[in-house]
């Protein structure tokens, strides 16, 4: 699919007449550049780096869309927003259609406009990319959403007649968020349960309030409430209640949506030795156990005055740049390959070396060393270079003999990545797992079990936000058929 994006988004064939001699034209029209805070002040404090788009900015940028015949920009979206029709109507300020217009696909618009990667999706497949500027499709989509909340507006699609048949979803990220939402304007009954007190996984308790602010989950987690989904905080499925006790609750279709949050770490001496962490346990003893707000939360995070994170994607850099706010005078990432292979956002990556993170590409842990008290206070590392291929893909990092050296530091936090978390999967032995514990589905989301369906990361392995609720998308639409054939065309 990506392949597919960059080779229709270097061609013209999509565009008509009109759309190729606007694309002439556009190139005296410059993308919008989104206004941020000063890095020096922001490093001090929680709030949004980027401070979103003014109705003049919106005017100019909208004028730069070529509308073209056959968007590629709608098929770069997991969940296939109508692109196009949405900046048309922003471009004739109707911004209340432009709203429905993306609700109408994506229920969650303020949250997907500041952290999806629009550079590997909607914004790849523009047209405008062949000359390096695709429009800002992710500013435009946080600008309506935003609109929407500055003028105190909540607005929910329309739902369909209720159909009497309960839905389960287990797990409230993007993937669980997104099919209770579909369900529920198809008129199913849905009720969400979740592990934590709050809603949102990932977003909640992963990503800092700095990119995407909380309040924000909130109220997009109330425009499901206004669809009359229900939510079961505090329920761990698997624990507290079974599959069997859901379907004994008269639940007649069921899905996961429970994420991989197990954090991977490394293993090599000196693991145990305190104040090594891994990305999950501090991010969320930061966001979501209040850490950020100390001290009107009681609930702080030591950190001491060095801090080193291993690993190269968006966790990494959340935590290190959590950890420069929260008091750290010097945080470095340490990362086995180059900057080009780096997983993370490309707009992260910028703010953090504005911020002055210190980056050792190349780089990877050997042991961690610790004091006479059982402290870290340093890290072994090794030089890397790049070899072949790996099965992802990319340049597999080989060690340089010889080229260790130390990096005293006060907290190591290991940010390498997440896998399944066992807790749901094992409690339903019968349930299909590849080799990984990840769950297999059809291409509907369902598994092996009839009237369970699954999505999001416990499916593909961490992948983003986006793919997450397009899985959860998908699986809401397999759920109503297989309800319509079981229950509804009978009667
Ligand atoms: C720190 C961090 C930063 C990221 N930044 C980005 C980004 O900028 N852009 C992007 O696109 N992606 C980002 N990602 C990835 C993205 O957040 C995930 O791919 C996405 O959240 C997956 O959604 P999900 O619904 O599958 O799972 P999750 O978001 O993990 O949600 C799963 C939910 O299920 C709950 N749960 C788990 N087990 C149970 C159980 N047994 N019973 C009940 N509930 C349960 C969990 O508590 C959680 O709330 C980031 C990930 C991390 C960790």
């Amino acid at each position: 699919m990506k392949k597919k994006i960059e080779e229709d988004s270097k061609s013209s064939n999509s565009l008509s007449k009109r759309s190729k001699s606007k694309l002439t034209n556009s190139e005296e029209l410059h993308r919008i550049e989104m206004k941020q805070q000063d890095p020096k002040i922001r490093i001090t404090n929680f709030e949004e780096v980027s401070l979103g788009l003014t109705e003049e900015m919106v005017e100019l940028e909208t004028q730069r869309c070529l509308q073209c015949g056959k968007p590629l920009c709608i098929s770069g979206c997991p969940v296939n927003i109508k692109i196009p029709q949405f900046i048309n109507l922003l471009k004739e300020k109707n911004f209340i259609e432009a709203l429905y217009k993306i609700k109408a696909d994506n229920l969650l618009p303020a949250i997907c406009g500041r952290v999806c990667p629009q550079e590997t999706q909607c914004e790849q497949a523009c047209i405008l990319n062949r000359q390096g500027e695709p429009i800002a499709i992710g500013y435009l989509e946080r600008f309506i959403a935003d609109w929407e909340r500055k003028n105190n507006l909540k607005e929910c699609p329309e739902c369909a007649a209720p159909k009497g048949i309960k839905v389960a979803i287990i797990g409230a990220g993007p993937a669980g968020l997104t099919c209770a939402g579909e369900l529920a304007m198809n008129g199913y009954d849905v009720t969400i349960f979740e592990a934590f007190h709050a809603g949102g996984g990932v977003l909640i308790y992963g990503i800092p309030e700095f990119r995407l602010p909380k309040d924000i989950i909130k109220r997009e987690i109330e425009t499901l409430e206004m669809l009359n989904v229900k939510m079961e905080y505090n329920s761990i499925i698997g624990k507290i209640l079974t599959i069997e006790d859901l379907r004994d609750m008269g639940f007649k279709a069921i899905f996961i949506g429970v994420g991989a949050g197990l954090p991977i770490l490394l293993k090599i001496p000196g693991l145990s030795l305190n104040s090594v962490l891994s990305a999950n346990e501090f991010l969320t003893r930061s966001n979501l156990m209040k850490a950020f707000r100390f001290p009107k939360y009681d609930t702080p995070v030591k950190i001491g005055k060095i801090v080193t994170v291993i690993g190269g994607g968006n966790t990494a850099l959340d935590s290190a740049r959590t950890a420069l706010r929260l008091g750290a005078e010097k945080v470095i990432i340490v990362y086995r390959r180059s900057e080009a292979e780096m997983p993370a956002r490309k707009e992260e990556y910028h703010h953090a070396l504005e911020e002055g993170i210190e980056f050792q590409f190349l780089t990877n842990p050997v042991r961690f060393i610790g004091d006479d008290n059982d402290n870290v206070s340093q890290m072994e590392v090794i030089k890397m270079k790049l070899g072949e291929p790996d099965e992802s893909g990319r340049r597999r990092p080989v060690r340089i003999e010889g080229s260790e050296y130390l990096i005293d530091t006060d907290t190591i936090i290991i940010g390498i990545g997440t896998r399944a978390n066992p807790i749901l999967t094992k409690s339903i032995p019968e349930l299909k797992l590849n080799k990984w514990g990840y769950i297999e589905t059809d291409e509907n989301g369902q598994t092996n079990i009839e009237g369970i369906f699954a999505g999001g990361d416990i499916v593909t392995g961490s992948a983003t936000v986006i793919t997450a609720m397009g899985a959860g998308k998908k699986a809401a639409h397999g759920i109503v058929k297989y309800l319509q054939e079981k229950y509804l065309e009978k009667k």
